[in-house]
């Protein structure tokens, strides 16, 4: 108890000290550790948690990931696309439930052009004046330019793992420095910048993810999310093991640690993994949650992992179940963008 004290006032936390502390078991410890990132959590943001309504608005790829269940090699599944008009519509949705950040992800799908991408942005903000965050995958830097132009304030690109050779073997047509281009484009594009990783990916280990959170530091995201990888039976790591919850809050809680004021989702797959994980999430460092408004039907097929939380219910009762858990973790929902700490001059 008395070392991990020590360990946590370590300003900045060194890797040797990251490591220790991610090998707490003791839970005296690990509720040591998840206390000082809540305290730290509720200093910067006090109790309030900010909501952002994620829409998946395609499930085409034309990358093959080898986690990923909507990879363009799955066969089997049946592939959607939302038209720009569906999209508007469930922005509206979004905007009557409170939320004023809408994010629109999906796979790498080259039917949105840039300049369809560009008129969906424009329409967003002029009939519903919300925070848009993308997170459509890699571009070049005039297209991310582009988007920033038209109005998009925040840009999710997870690096998923700062280990160049787990990367690669993990990203068979993607390329590491590549990845790390975007990041740094998104950046000079103007965005608010949300990047992240997976926990327990097959041939990770625990100094990996050590250096995963030291590139978080010296990236200083605007936002990050951290979630465990969870297994899909069609992709190539199908009988790989799950990532491990605890070791994901604990991750999480030092993520609050090292980055302050960046803004920390608990995320959709830790709530898979375990229910009413997202509870313990926001008690380790979490401010931010992602309820999915993806449309009923094209929600169950963008299974990147399998039995997504709140895949198999409405966005009306999931939402519920959201606000039960915020109210069970003793915090509230934030009303307003939620922008960047690190930006005050941030607009919408
Ligand atoms: N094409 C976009 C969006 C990817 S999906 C992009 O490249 O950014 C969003 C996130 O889901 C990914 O960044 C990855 O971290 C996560 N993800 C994908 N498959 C997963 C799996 N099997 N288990 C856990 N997380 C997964």
């Amino acid at each position: 108890m008395q070392e991990i004290t020590t360990l946590l006032r370590q300003e900045p936390l060194t890797e040797n000290a990251l490591l220790r502390l991610l090998e707490i078991r003791d839970e005296k410890d690990l509720e040591l550790l998840f206390d000082t990132a809540d305290r730290l959590t509720r200093r910067i943001f006090g109790r309030g948690v900010y909501l952002r309504g994620i829409i998946e608005i395609s499930n085409i790829c034309r990358r093959n990931c080898d986690y990923c269940g909507i990879r363009a090699a799955t066969s089997g599944l049946i592939r959607y696309r939302m038209q720009p008009e569906a999209i508007l519509q469930t922005v509206k949705t979004i905007r009557k439930a409170g939320i004023r950040t809408v994010v629109l992800q999906s796979g790498e799908d080259p039917w949105y052009t840039p300049e369809l991408i560009e008129n969906l942005i424009r329409a967003i903000k002029t009939k519903h004046r919300m925070a848009i965050t993308l997170s459509l995958g890699e571009y070049p830097f005039a297209v991310y330019r582009r988007w920033r132009e038209a109005g998009a304030d925040r840009y999710l690109l997870k690096f998923e793992s700062s280990d160049r050779d787990l990367y690669q073997k993990l990203h068979p047509d993607c390329d590491f420095d590549e990845r790390w281009r975007c990041l740094r484009d998104i950046r000079r594009a103007g965005y608010q910048l949300g990047s992240g990783f997976m926990t327990g990916l097959p041939g990770q280990s625990t100094e990996m993810l050590v250096r995963d959170l030291l590139a978080l530091a010296k990236l200083e995201p605007d936002m990050a999310g951290i979630g465990p990888f969870i297994p899909h039976p069609d992709t190539p790591l199908c009988n790989a093991a799950a990532g491990n919850p605890l070791q994901t809050l604990k991750v999480l809680a030092l993520a609050r640690l090292i980055l302050k004021n960046t803004h920390l989702p608990t995320t959709t797959a830790l709530e898979t993994l375990e229910h009413d994980s997202r509870i313990r999430g926001l008690h380790a460092g979490a401010n931010v949650i992602m309820p999915n408004f993806t449309p009923e039907n094209f929600k169950r097929l963008y299974t990147i992992y399998p039995h997504k939380a709140g895949s198999d219910s409405s966005a009306e009762s999931a939402m519920k179940t959201i606000k039960a858990q915020i109210r069970a973790a003793g915090k509230y929902i934030r009303k307003g963008y939620g922008h960047s700490l690190k930006e005050p001059a941030a607009k919408s």
